[in-house]
């Protein structure tokens, strides 16, 4: 079976990207959103969804290695979260917050504000973040070591103001 350790990927770095010497890292983000929301419904169609969230889950426990290989204390829970709102923030994906639950009951509430893929969309009848909860499902999956699930229950797709994931340890 493949595991997310399989899954290197791209990872995340602050290096130069090679071949990008005057544009640099940064796209905006009507060009990812053309890519996110337009671009994959046509490749995958429904099942574009699935795939998406995958991606996110092996980005997201990629990030998670990251953080914990700089952490003197791997099993320190609030230094693990506050990096994790840092890069979101750094890597413009959303400002994240614990809305709600504990990590020690087994169900978390994790908003994003100002999400890449969805900030601003019109209400659409759906969430749509998709790689967001698994960028979320695999981070905090790094931490545990079990397996993590994870819903967007709120959304901009929806007609919130936010994106709200609920998280099942
Ligand atoms: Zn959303």
């Amino acid at each position: 079976m493949e595991t997310l350790q399989d899954h290197k990927g791209i990872g995340i770095s602050s290096e130069p990207i090679i071949g990008r010497d005057k544009l640099g890292q940064l796209v905006p983000v009507n060009v990812f959103r053309a890519l996110r929301l337009e671009g994959m419904k046509e490749i995958a169609g429904r099942g574009a969804n699935a795939i998406i969230y995958r991606g996110g889950r092996n980005l997201g426990y990629n990030i998670g290695q990251n953080i914990s290989s700089k952490m003197s204390n791997k099993t320190d829970l609030n230094e693990y979260l506050t990096d994790v709102v840092h890069i979101f923030e750094q890597l413009g994906i959303g400002l994240v917050s614990i809305a709600d639950g504990s990590f020690n009951n087994g169900q978390v509430y994790l908003q994003v504000d100002e999400c890449v893929t969805c900030a601003g969309i019109p209400n659409i009848g759906e969430t749509v973040c998709h790689f967001e909860g698994g960028v979320v499902a695999g981070i905090v999956q790094n931490f545990t070591g079990g397996v993590v699930t994870c819903k967007e229950v709120q959304c901009w797709g929806k007609g919130d103001k936010t994106c709200m994931f609920e998280v099942n340890l």
